[in-house]
């Protein structure tokens, strides 16, 4: 697999739209693990990974996401 934004050999892969990065184009992005809802809390939150690959070309959101739609 090769980098996506310049061709070169990728270290890695994109967490989010699987794309090929090298170590200068890998980017940081926080990552939803898991979802959860606590027992002091009512809403469903995310569990996140702050530093997973991206590829610095997709968009992922910045910030985890109340997900009502999965209650
Ligand atoms: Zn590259
Ligand atoms: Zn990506």
């Amino acid at each position: 697999m090769d980098c996506w934004t310049c061709e070169r050999t990728a270290l890695g892969a994109c967490r989010f739209c699987g794309r090929g990065v090298c170590r200068q184009h890998a980017k940081m992005h926080p990552f939803i693990l898991d979802t959860f809802r606590g027992t002091k809390h009512e809403k469903l939150r995310a569990l996140v990974v702050d530093d997973a690959l991206h590829c610095g070309v997709c968009r992922p959101k910045s910030d985890p996401v109340e997900l009502p739609e999965l209650e």
